[in-house]
This record gives structure tokens, C-alpha cells and sequence, in this order.
């Protein structure tokens, strides 16, 4: 999955660390991040920004540290338009050659690799829409102030805190004997199978959404509801609980057709393999191809 980075680690405790030479910078626009052309997940290098700013006499822009992967750590910043106009056209340099840069969008970054670098990238983007969404105190209206201790903006003036929005929501795989309940979603991007899935609303657990986004999706009762793993997804501002559960009586799907375009029962032998290993969905779904298999060996 995305965040099975191991031996490294996105460690995520936060300080008030400033940049330096390997820094990494991320840089948003609308759903599109600046990253260096090519198959891999480069970043602007911090070091890159600042020789151009004193070349330029420039201010060097104001940056939020996020994280670090291994030694190099990553800051959020919005980079002076010049200077990207320089980053992408190659320009400014006489001797030295600089990569190009370009803005691609967040669901195109899932097919660069390494994967660690995706799991930054989504849990940047994740950061970078919070700080964007929460510029001011919706109690009164002052502008925010990041706080020096904790990943927490607060409000100078009534005293508001402000702490990161992360949605839980459940992946859930419905399994009927050797079969397990599969969904495409209704006009969307993503054009593969996926198992159903809903954010868990105020007032009930996460087991209770299991059963009322089963019921709502495809109108079919479950027993047996269990937990099997989370994930953090920040392409989605999400924590993504998955449970797996059985059909409790009859299998007639219901279809919601306002969210889905396709709701039926999977023989596990029609599973398709895994190629991109970044989402519970499809660990879910090959968890139970290989558990059933296993389980036919054995018979
Ligand atoms: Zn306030």
C-alpha cells in the first residue's frame, strides 16, 4: 500500500524546522503539483530556489515544514511566479543545464515512482489543502496563526484552535462464499473496480457505516463485520479504515445508479493482479483471492 515505505519512514512529527541544501519543496496550483519531468517524483530543490533568489535580489518565499523521508525533509511553499516561469522554460542559465519542471495532476503522480515520493506527495497535498482551507478563524473571522508547538492553526484574537481535518471513511469487501461484491463508481476518473466505500457520518462507528453504505449502495444486509486495516490517503483528505463482512441473506443487488455504474458479485478467480500497489481497495481484493485460493489448496 502507499504508505508501506519500509525501511523508510514518513516521520511526520512536527517542528518548526527550517529549509536547507536537500530540502525539497512542494508547490501546488488548483489539483497540480510542480515536479521535475520524467518518470520519477523529483521536487524543486530548496538550494535551486535560493541561488535564484539572490541572483534575482528576490525575497525567498515563506515555507511550512511537513515532513521527512530519510534525511531530506519537505516544506510547503508557494513559489514566485518568476521563478517558475525560470523552472519550466529552462531559461536564465548560461552554463549550467537545469531540468525542466511541469505541473501534472495529482492522479497522474500515482503512476510515478519511487513510492515513497507518492506517499509524500499525497500527504503533502493533504497538508497543503488544509493550510489553504483554514486562512481564517471561522469563529471570527482573524487571520490564523500557525501555532510554534503543534500542527494546529490558531485564532490571536478568540483563541479558536484549529487542528488538520482528516475524514474517515470505510472500504468494505461484502464476501458471499467465493464470490466478493465489486463496484465501479458512476462519473468519475477512476474506470477500475473498486469495493464499496463511504466516509463515516457524525453520530455512528465505523462498523454502523460499514452497514449503512452496504445498504445504501447496493441494498444488501451484512453480518460478520471485521476489521482488517487502515490507510492514510491524502489524495482525498481521508483515513481509510477497510473491514471485510458476509452477505447476511439474500444476494439481490439493489444498484444506487447516482453513484455507482456497476455493483456485482466477483468470483475470486476473476480477480485481476495488483500493478500498482498504492490502495487498501486492491490489497483488500487480492487478500481475498489469495485467502481463497490458499483455502482450495488445502482442501
Ligand atoms: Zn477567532
Amino acid at each position: 500500500m502507499i504508505q508501506d515505505i519500509e525501511p523508510k519512514r514518513l516521520a511526520n512529527e512536527y517542528s518548526g524546522k527550517t529549509p536547507g541544501k536537500g530540502s525539497r519543496l512542494m508547490a501546488f496550483q488548483e489539483n497540480q503539483i510542480l515536479v521535475k519531468k520524467g518518470e520519477t517524483a523529483d521536487f524543486v530543490p530548496y538550494e535551486m530556489l535560493q541561488a535564484w533568489c539572490t541572483r534575482c535580489g528576490a525575497k525567498l518565499p515563506d515555507m511550512v515544514y511537513l515532513f521527512s523521508v530519510g534525511e531530506t525533509k519537505y516544506f510547503l511553499t508557494d513559489l514566485p511566479e518568476k521563478f517558475l516561469l525560470w523552472l519550466t522554460e529552462n531559461a536564465f542559465l548560461e552554463s549550467e543545464s537545469v531540468p525542466g519542471y511541469e505541473w501534472i495532476s495529482m492522479f497522474e503522480m500515482r503512476s510515478r515512482r519511487p513510492k515513497e515520493q507518492i506517499f509524500a506527495v499525497a500527504t503533502a497535498w493533504h497538508l497543503y489543502v488544509w493550510y489553504r482551507d483554514n486562512r481564517f478563524c471561522g469563529r471570527c473571522g482573524q487571520t490564523l496563526v500557525h501555532s510554534e508547538k503543534l500542527r494546529m492553526l490558531k485564532c490571536p484574537d478568540c483563541g479558536n484552535m484549529v487542528f488538520p481535518k482528516i475524514a474517515p471513511a470505510v472500504i468494505v469487501g461484502v464476501t458471499n462464499g467465493e464470490r466478493i461484491l465489486m463496484t465501479k463508481y458512476a462519473g468519475r476518473a477512476y474506470k477500475r473496480y473498486a469495493l464499496i466505500a463511504g466516509f463515516t457520518e457524525i453520530g455512528e462507528t465505523a462498523e454502523q457505516t460499514v452497514a449503512r453504505e452496504v445498504m445504501e449502495e447496493t441494498g444488501v444486509r451484512v453480518k460478520n463485520i471485521r476489521y482488517y486495516k487502515s490507510q492514510p490517503w491524502g489524495f482525498d483528505s481521508n483515513l481509510l479504515l477497510g473491514y471485510f463482512c458476509e452477505l447476511d441473506g439474500d444476494d439481490t443487488i439493489h444498484m444506487d445508479t447516482e453513484e455507482l455504474s456497476v455493483a456485482e458479485w466477483v468470483d475470486y478467480r476473476d480477480i485481476p493482479d495488483d500493478t500498482e500497489g498504492l490502495s487498501l481497495t486492491r490489497e483488500m481484493m487480492i487478500y481475498f483471492r489469495d485467502s481463497r485460493r490458499k483455502l482450495h489448496e488445502e482442501m
